[in-house]
């Protein structure tokens, strides 16, 4: 499990820059930088709510993380093998605005 740092504060998922998913998935399958990935779980969060499918549930501390992104050091079988990673796209409106910010070229 990985602890997860996200400051896309306009997916409806996101609460106090944790995640309401018990699951994330990233894609950047041929992907060498940052820009290359984005959160494939992200939705844009309308009228300021959240997910109703989650709601009344505490965002997750740790959640795990299915991971195209081969390339990076951390993908192990494409599951993220960091401790914690960053998700990064403020103001974001589509999943291609987002990105893993942990990302490293292996
Ligand atoms: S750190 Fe690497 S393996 Fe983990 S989610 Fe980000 S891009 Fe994927």
């Amino acid at each position: 499990m990985t602890k997860l740092n996200c400051s896309v504060a306009t997916c409806m998922y996101n609460q106090d820059k944790l995640c309401r998913l018990p699951e994330i998935k990233v894609e950047g399958t041929t992907a060498d930088i940052s820009d290359s990935t984005a959160c494939a779980s992200f939705v844009e969060r309308k009228k300021n709510t959240f997910s109703s499918a989650y709601e009344g549930e505490q965002p997750n501390e740790e959640l795990g993380i299915e991971c195209m992104a081969q390339r990076c050091v951390y993908n192990k079988g494409f599951n993220c093998c960091a401790d914690q990673i960053s998700v990064a796209g403020n103001g974001a409106r589509h999943a291609e605005a987002t990105r893993c910010a942990t990302f490293k070229i292996s």
